[in-house]
């Protein structure tokens, strides 16, 4: 008789304590019968490169990578060449073996993308972005493709805001995409669109990122951050009477398109999505007297 080793698969980044990746996907190896467990991997910058030099010995399958790895983990991998978008923006988010090699893949572009259009209808529409790392990246490129009107561009580092301009009209020749160099400059009054994708709001102690009344009605604000469940961002934007979302619908759509690419397998939606709200921390800001900035 002969027993299957567990397959091991997981997140790798710094911190991971606000991370809900492995109860949902172990929720979804269980759902399935599958051999498998998902672990939080909270690596140190000194030892990245040792662990990422290991994954086969330590019989890893597959990872998700969050800051601050997204970049070291390019040099470990090949790029999916079924991506356009990895071969132009090389940004990854889910690795796996194909074909006997370690590749890189992005779940997030799809997972935003997907999560979005469900709430709002993008095209012709003005658009800022807050952040230029990562998740912005692939937040920029949905939004250039989806076919917005315009989409301006604030990141406490001018030089990551200049660089992901610059890569999207390169991508999208001719369209209108702008740094600028404080959060002011996004104009949101002028715009339709707003979304976070800076880590600003994962802690209780983080600052607001913009002041009453410069948020309005007409503008619906999606936050990548969906723990807590309700940012400081969100709670302001719905007392200015905007429509808000969290990240927390991306989160299901990327984890599931990376379950499928590491096992194959189509992913059990609903005991993921399931497992994902049951652990939701409760609204904080929803009574009159508790502002949240
Ligand atoms: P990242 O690569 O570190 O990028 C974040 C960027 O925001 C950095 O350039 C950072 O600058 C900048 N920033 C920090 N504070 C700022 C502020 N007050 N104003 C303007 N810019 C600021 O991180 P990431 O991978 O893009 O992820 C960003 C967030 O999205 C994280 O909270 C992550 O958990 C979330 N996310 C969610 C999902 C989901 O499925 N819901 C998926 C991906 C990411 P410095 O580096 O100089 O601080």
């Amino acid at each position: 008789m002969t027993f299957l080793k567990k397959r091991i698969y997981g997140l790798i980044g710094l911190p991971l304590k606000h991370s809900f990746s492995a109860a949902m996907h172990n929720a979804a190896f269980k759902a399935l019968k599958i051999n498998a467990e998902y672990r939080l991997f909270e690596i140190r910058p000194q030892d990245v490169d040792d662990f990422l030099a290991q994954l086969d010995k330590n019989n890893i399958n597959g990872l998700n990578v969050t800051i601050p790895y997204k970049e070291k983990v390019l040099k470990f991998v090949k790029l999916d060449q079924e991506s356009s978008f990895l071969r132009q923006v090389q940004a990854v988010n889910t690795i796996a073996k194909k074909d006997g090699a370690w590749t890189g893949f992005n779940t997030d572009i799809a997972g935003f993308s997907r999560h979005l259009k469900e709430q709002f209808d993008p095209v012709g529409k003005k658009a800022a972005i807050l952040g230029a790392g990562g998740a912005a990246k692939a937040v920029a490129y949905v939004l250039a493709s989806l076919k917005v009107d315009s989409i301006s561009v604030f990141d406490v580092d001018h030089q990551k805001s200049s660089k992901i301009t610059d890569m999207i009209k390169e991508i999208f020749p001719g369209f209108t995409i702008y740094p600028v160099d404080k959060i002011e400059g996004l104009e949101v009054k002028d715009k339709d669109l707003l979304v976070n994708a800076t880590p600003v709001g994962l802690k209780e102690e983080d600052p607001c990122l913009f002041k009453s009344g410069q948020l309005h009605s007409n503008l619906f604000v999606y936050d990548l951050v969906y723990n807590p469940a309700q940012t400081k961002l969100l709670a302001l934007a719905e007392r200015a009477g905007a429509r808000v979302s969290n990240g927390l619908g991306m989160l299901l759509y990327q984890g599931m398109l990376s379950f499928r690419i590491w096992t194959g397998q189509e992913a059990p939606r609903q005991v993921m999505e399931e497992t994902l709200n049951s652990g939701l921390s409760v609204k904080k800001y929803n009574s009159k007297k508790e502002k949240p900035c």
